[in-house]
């Protein structure tokens, strides 16, 4: 293992990497002790050579290292198989009883650069390092060994990708799809949802709310429900089964509409849901800019908001709130005293704090009064590591308006 090559890391920095943040970036390194190729693994010791863990290395990514184990550790298909059964093993303990998950969600279940969505009998994998990408092969057949799936897809068409220098790549890697259709149907919560695994966003579907579905039908029962940005469906069908008398769902994309009325259908919930390709930013304002003697008139019981991440990056927050505000305080003229609002943000550069300041100032330009009577993160499996905060991504909060 001496053998292989050593990354000395500054002073500093080996605090952070010894709590488990698996990152060395380049401004870390002291230095290499010996020319290495890009995607293999090396030893990271800190300038006092004190060994620190193994991990994948690439030089043109601005992530050169990404630690694995903290011990001398052979990256094999055996290494995979270990790490992707303690990985299920967590699933099944908070997420009993669920036939499609996130398998394996890189740094949160230390395997920085993988992630693995489990869609009933298919897989679909996605490598965002040089160092995972080129072990395809063996984590495919730990996959094999572990889940005995029908498919293996690979969705590597990501923006991170081209940071490590890899190309998009699409497709199947093992197996067979079902019916040779990359759509699959696919439950969550014993709701059924057609999913496209090549074209759809993400690998498909937004696991990480599959247990806020659940809690969000919970709290909105009864009456008129809005579902602002609801893709395939997700939060509108999930009230409309816990008892909405109506539910409206808005998305601008004309194809997860139309996928989210067939899960309507699917689903017999067709006659209590419509569904509608708009922007939500347009369609608030439309029933919400009324004129200066004229007063909104709140007609929902419900509304969800869970928008896509307004922000790519730090620079972009400051727009991002304005963004949020600004849904926020038209949805909020819009919510009948006593209703509930359910509320998330998917941006890392936002935290909850901050967010739940924007849908305070909102309420105070609407002159609401907000009760909060629940708070969410992702689901189970996308676990959160608080030592590694970028795996903490999604939050959000209920309210219910007391005036
Ligand atoms: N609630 C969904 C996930 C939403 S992801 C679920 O549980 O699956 C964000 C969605 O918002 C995407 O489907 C995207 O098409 C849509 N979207 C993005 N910007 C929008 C806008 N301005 N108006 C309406 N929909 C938008």
């Amino acid at each position: 293992m001496d053998a292989l090559p050593t990354v000395l890391v500054k002073p500093g920095e080996a605090d952070r990497v010894g709590a488990g943040h698996p990152w060395i970036y380049q401004g870390s390194i002291l230095r290499l002790t010996r020319p290495t190729e890009d995607g293999d693994i090396v030893q990271v010791k800190d300038h006092r050579q004190r060994f620190l863990g193994v991990g994948f290395y690439n030089s043109k990514s601005k992530i050169n290292v990404r630690i694995l184990a903290p011990e001398r550790v052979n990256v094999d298909e055996a290494f995979f198989e270990q790490r992707i059964r303690t990985a299920l093993a967590l699933r099944s303990r908070h997420l009993p009883g669920a036939t499609s998950f996130r398998a394996v969600n890189a740094e949160g279940d230390l395997l920085s650069g993988l992630v693995v969505d489990k869609y009933e009998e298919v897989l679909v994998l996605q490598t965002s390092s040089l160092g995972m990408d080129r072990r395809k092969p063996m984590i495919v057949a730990a996959l094999q060994k572990i889940f005995a799936p029908q498919a293996i897809l690979e969705r590597n068409d990501i923006a991170s990708r081209r940071f490590e220098g890899l190309p998009e790549a699409n497709g199947v890697l093992a197996g067979e799809l079902p019916g040779a259709s990359p759509v699959v149907q696919v439950r969550l919560n014993g709701l059924q949802f057609e999913v496209d695994l090549l074209g759809g966003q993400k690998t498909g579907l937004y696991l990480d709310q599959q247990m806020n579905y659940r809690r969000v039908a919970e709290l909105i029962r009864g009456g008129q429900v809005l579902d602002g940005f609801t893709f395939l469906g997700g939060f509108a069908l999930h009230a409309a089964r816990a008892g909405a008398a109506q539910v409206h769902a808005i998305d601008q994309s004309q194809e997860a509409v139309a996928a989210a009325l067939r899960n309507a259908g699917a689903n017999g919930l067709a006659e209590n849901c419509s569904f509608e390709a708009a922007n939500v930013f347009d369609w608030l304002k439309a029933r919400t800019a009324a004129k200066p003697h004229e007063k909104t008139v709140p007609c929902f019981d419900g509304i969800v908001l869970d928008p896509p991440s307004f922000t790519r990056n730090r620079a972009a927050v400051e727009d991002a709130l304005r963004g949020y505000k600004e849904i926020h305080l038209r949805a909020l003229k819009l919510l009948k005293t006593g209703g509930t609002l359910a509320t998330f943000c998917c941006s890392h550069h936002v935290d909850a704090r901050t967010f739940e300041e924007v849908i305070l100032e909102a309420a105070f330009d609407a002159r609401r009064l907000l009760r909060r009577v629940a708070s969410y993160c992702q689901s189970p499996d996308h676990p959160i590591v608080p030592v590694i905060p970028e795996t903490e991504y999604l939050k959000g909060f209920a309210y219910e308006a007391m005036r």
